[in-house]
C-alpha cells in the first residue's frame, strides 16, 4: 500500500442521471444535502451505447453549475470516435476537466461494438482529441472483470489503460478489503502507482444488492449475506448493520492508506452520509487514520 500513501485523499459521490421530472427533484435534494459535507466532486454514470447521453449531459452540467467539480463517465462501447469527440467537446467549453473514462455493457441484443472496443483505446483516443485537457479516471477490478481471461491478463488490461494515459481509478464494490489490499500489491510490482479509489456500495437492499453484485461480479461474503438473509423484510436492521460493515471496512482501508473513497449512492443521500459522518471525512486534516 506504499504507493497510495503519497497521494491526497478525495472523496467523491456517484450518481444516475435521473429519467423524470420527480427523479430530477429527488436527486436535486440528494445534491443539496450531499453538498453541506462538501465532497471532492460528484460524478454521473453514462449509459452504455449512449442510451443516457442528453440525460447524463443535461445532470453534469446542472450539478457543475451548482459549485461542486462534477465528473462525467464515459463509455465507448457502441459509439464511433466522431460522436465520442463531440461530447468531449461540449464538456471541454462547459468547464468540466474530469471524465471517468469506460468500456460500458452493450444492452444484449443492442447493434455492434463500435469503433473503440476497449477502455484503454478510448483513454488513448481522449488524449489524442482533448490532449491533457481531462483528469481522466479509470474503472480497477479488486475481485477482477468478470469477462477477464483470467487475473493476469487483467491485471495487464488494466496497465494499458494506465499507459494510454489514465491519471487515477476508482474500483468496482467489494466487500472484502484484502482483495484491494492484493490488487494494489500487484500494480506495485507492474509499477504502477497511480491512486486507485475504493469504490464503496452502502447496503440498504438485500435483494437488488445480490442482483447488481451476481451481474458485476461483486462478491458478498458468506457471513454478510447469511446476516442479511437472517434480517428479512427488517429493512432498518439490515441499514444499521450495513452501516457498521461499511464503515468499519472504510475505516480499514484509510487506515491502510488508501487514497480516498468514491460512493456509489444510487442516488440516495442517507445510506452513503451516515458512512461519511461516521468515518468524520468532513474534517479531513484531523481525519484519525
Ligand atoms: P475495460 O477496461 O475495457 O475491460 C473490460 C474487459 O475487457 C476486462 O475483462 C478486461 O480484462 C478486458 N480487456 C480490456 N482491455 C483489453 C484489451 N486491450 N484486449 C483484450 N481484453 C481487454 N458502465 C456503464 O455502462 N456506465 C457507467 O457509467 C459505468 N460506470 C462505472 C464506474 C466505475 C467506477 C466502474 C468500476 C464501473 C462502471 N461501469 C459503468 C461498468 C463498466 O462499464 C463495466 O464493468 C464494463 O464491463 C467494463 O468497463 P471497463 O472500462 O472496465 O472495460
Amino acid at each position: 500500500m506504499e504507493s497510495q500513501k503519497q497521494f491526497k485523499r478525495r472523496f467523491s459521490f456517484e450518481f444516475f442521471p435521473p429519467k423524470t421530472d420527480q427523479g430530477k427533484e429527488k436527486l436535486q435534494a440528494v445534491r443539496n444535502q450531499l453538498a453541506e459535507v462538501n465532497p471532492d466532486f460528484f460524478s454521473v454514470t453514462f449509459g452504455a451505447g449512449g442510451s443516457t447521453r442528453d440525460r447524463t449531459i443535461e445532470t453534469v452540467l446542472n450539478l457543475h453549475k451548482q459549485g461542486i467539480s462534477t465528473a462525467p463517465h464515459l463509455s465507448c462501447v457502441g459509439g464511433t470516435r466522431a460522436e465520442i469527440g463531440e461530447l468531449l467537446d461540449v464538456y471541454k467549453e462547459n468547464g468540466i476537466n474530469r471524465i471517468v473514462a469506460l468500456r460500458g455493457d452493450l444492452p444484449s441484443g443492442m447493434g455492434a461494438s463500435g469503433e473503440l472496443r476497449y477502455a484503454n483505446e478510448l483513454v488513448e483516443f481522449i488524449r489524442e482529441h482533448s490532449g491533457d485537457h481531462f483528469n481522466l479516471e479509470v474503472a480497477a477490478y479488486p475481485e477482477f472483470h468478470p469477462q477477464a481471461r483470467n487475473a493476469e491478463e487483467d491485471l495487464k488490461n488494466f496497465a494499458r489503460k494506465v499507459q494510454a494515459g489514465a491519471n487515477s481509478a476508482i474500483t468496482q464494490y467489494f466487500f472484502n478489503a484484502d482483495s484491494y489490499f492484493y490488487f494494489i500489491d500487484r500494480l506495485e510490482k507492474m509499477g504502477i502507482t497511480i491512486p486507485v479509489v475504493p469504490g464503496i456500495m452502502p447496503i440498504v437492499n438485500f435483494s437488488s444488492l445480490v442482483r447488481f453484485s451476481d451481474m458485476c461480479g461483486a462478491e458478498i461474503p458468506r457471513w454478510i449475506r447469511k446476516q442479511l438473509e437472517a434480517y428479512g423484510d427488517d429493512s432498518d436492521s439490515i441499514r444499521k448493520f450495513g452501516e457498521d460493515v461499511i464503515t468499519e471496512m472504510c475505516e480499514k482501508l484509510l487506515k491502510a492508506g488508501a487514497p480516498g473513497l468514491h460512493f456509489y449512492t444510487l442516488n440516495q443521500a442517507e445510506p452513503s452520509i451516515s458512512i461519511w459522518k461516521n468515518l468524520g471525512i468532513s474534517d479531513r486534516e484531523k481525519i484519525a487514520f
